[in-house]
């Protein structure tokens, strides 16, 4: 496996946003507005059905950016829309999305989000989840590792970066209203962009 199937993740992470939905709209509701699994499952399910049915994968990522931030209400659609965007821009026409072409899409991304959210890391978002995980991803590829497995050390990287948010006062977004409230929560962007990770990693795996 040299190559990710970027449909295939789309696919499988709109199977597991809508399988999550409730769980992430549960950790919204503690520090946010209670909507954000119902937003990202409305989305991602556009994204999918928005992917065409052949082409090269930066295409299939920005026609499902598109979908994205065209459906999905809140905060995280822009973002997330704005993220695969950008990942699919950085891929360009490339035939496939091999280990060096992933890193520069990841990187893209979370360089988009970055801009459009003014967000760093720390201030518990989606941020504290993607960018451990493009720093992972990338070691791992400039040492020499498959695609697959840089994917699973990004996905594991993502996991405790959003787990590393409970503590962190919000400091961008919605829960950011909530001051000190919002510590003792983790955020919920951070938890759906765990989820984003591992749905790559198993389909980089199979
Ligand atoms: P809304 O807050 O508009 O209801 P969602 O609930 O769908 O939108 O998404 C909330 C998530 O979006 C947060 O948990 C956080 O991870 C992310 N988020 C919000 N604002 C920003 C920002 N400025 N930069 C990065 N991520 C952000
Ligand atoms: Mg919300
Ligand atoms: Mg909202």
């Amino acid at each position: 496996m040299t190559a990710l199937d970027v449909p295939a993740w789309i696919a499988r992470a709109a199977e597991r946003i809508a399988a999550d939905a409730d769980r992430l709209t549960r950790l919204d509701a503690a520090i946010g507005d209670g909507d954000h699994g119902h937003n990202l499952r409305r989305g991602f399910a556009a994204a999918a059905a928005a992917l065409p049915g052949d082409g090269p994968p930066g295409r299939a990522l920005i026609a499902a950016g598109r979908a994205l931030v065209a459906q999905t209400g809140g905060a995280s659609g822009p973002l997330y829309g704005t993220a695969l965007r950008r990942a699919g821009k950085a891929l360009g026409d490339a035939p496939e999305a091999d280990a060096a072409g992933l890193a520069a899409a990841l990187r893209a991304a979370l360089d988009g989000v970055r801009e459009l959210g003014g967000a760093a890391e720390g201030d518990k978002t989606m941020v504290d989840a993607l960018a451990p995980a493009v720093a992972a991803y990338t070691e791992a590829v400039e040492n020499g590792a498959t695609l697959a497995a840089a994917a699973t050390a990004a996905a594991s990287a993502a996991e405790r970066g959003a787990e590393a948010t409970v503590p962190l006062r919000a400091r961008k977004g919605r829960a950011s209203y909530l001051g000190d409230r919002s510590v003792g929560h983790p955020d919920p962007g951070a938890a759906s962009t765990a989820l984003l990770l591992r749905a790559l990693a198993d389909t980089a795996g199979e």
